[in-house]
């Protein structure tokens, strides 16, 4: 018996490596990534404003968000709006749900928050929106064996209000959990600072809070640099996941992994998070890591 599970366990680690082998068809999707696409994302959320939560600027980010996935051909019924409110603060998460071919049942999630404090957040965090943006436009039609949510959170710089109530109320009802999730990837502040050399991204893992999801967290993250290295000219450094949508879904048990800069810009959170301000090049690449990540994780056609 002994011998048997030895080449079971043998086999499984082969499976796991060939897994994270360079795959042809996946830098193909990420090739369709454009620079210009991420741009003007960017342009039309500096438009939108200062995204306070509550604020019309946040409400209409929140359409902005959900016109885009229409525009690219998702259907009203794949997209969900998940209202919340904390005292006299109401706001709403977006919640777009592809459906896998063979784990229909088990999500990755990627997810970002879109609110934004002071200024118009394009580093802190119309960089992630954008990229989650992009990434669900280029999957939009490629099968994935598991299912996938692209979240988009509001209420994030008020202290993670928006993922906080989407855990609670949401993945779980009275306590009952409603469906299982594979892991979580989030993004956050992925644009870095005009005018400096980036060429290395954080990947953030779970090296706190309950201590059970932490190995698994370790794995994905692992995994999530070879992707970076893979499908973008980034390098990856670990980071450990903090002040981020990532941990709301680490207080229940939730494996999570993250996007972070490396090089960390000092505007978030004020006036000048502009476009001006942003490493354009930066958050491209990242778009492709992100691109290849995903794919990866929810297990796309090859
Ligand atoms: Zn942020």
């Amino acid at each position: 018996m002994k011998k048997i599970s030895t080449i079971l366990l043998f086999s499984f680690s082969t499976l796991n490596l060939t897994a994270q082998s360079f795959i042809q068809a996946y830098q193909d999707r990420v090739n369709l990534l454009k620079k210009e696409d991420i741009i003007s994302n960017l342009k039309e959320f500096e438009k939108l404003g200062v995204k306070t939560t509550g604020s019309v600027e946040n409400d209409n980010a929140l359409k902005w968000i959900k016109d885009k996935y229409l525009s690219f051909g998702y259907s009203e019924d794949q997209i969900e709006e998940d209202p919340f409110s904390i005292g006299r603060l109401k706001s709403k998460n977006l919640i777009i749900t592809k459906k896998g071919t063979v784990y229909p049942d088990k999500y990755v999630i990627i997810c970002g928050h879109f609110d934004s404090i002071n200024g118009p957040g394009v580093n802190d965090n119309g960089s992630g929106t954008s990229i989650i943006l992009e990434t669900a436009k280029i999957l939009k039609d490629i099968p994935t064996e598991y299912s996938i949510k692209f979240i988009h959170f509001s209420g994030e710089e008020q202290g993670l209000l928006g993922s906080r109530h989407y855990v609670n109320d949401v993945v779980y009802k009275d306590k009952t959990r409603q469906f299982d999730i594979k892991m979580v990837f989030n993004l956050d502040q992925v644009g870095g600072k005009k005018g400096m050399f980036h060429d290395t991204v954080f990947c953030d893992e779970d090296q706190g809070g309950t201590s059970k999801n932490n190995a698994a967290s370790t794995q994905v993250t692992k995994e999530l640099m070879t992707c970076t290295t893979l499908y973008s000219p980034l390098q990856a450094k670990i980071d450990p996941a903090e002040h981020s949508d990532y941990i709301s879904f680490e207080k229940k048990g939730e494996v999570i992994t993250g996007f972070f800069e490396y090089l960390r810009s000092d505007l978030p959170h004020t006036e000048d998070d502009t476009f001006a301000n942003t490493d354009t090049q930066y958050i491209f690449n990242i778009g492709k890591a992100t691109i290849g990540a995903l794919q990866h994780f929810a297990v796309a056609n090859k």
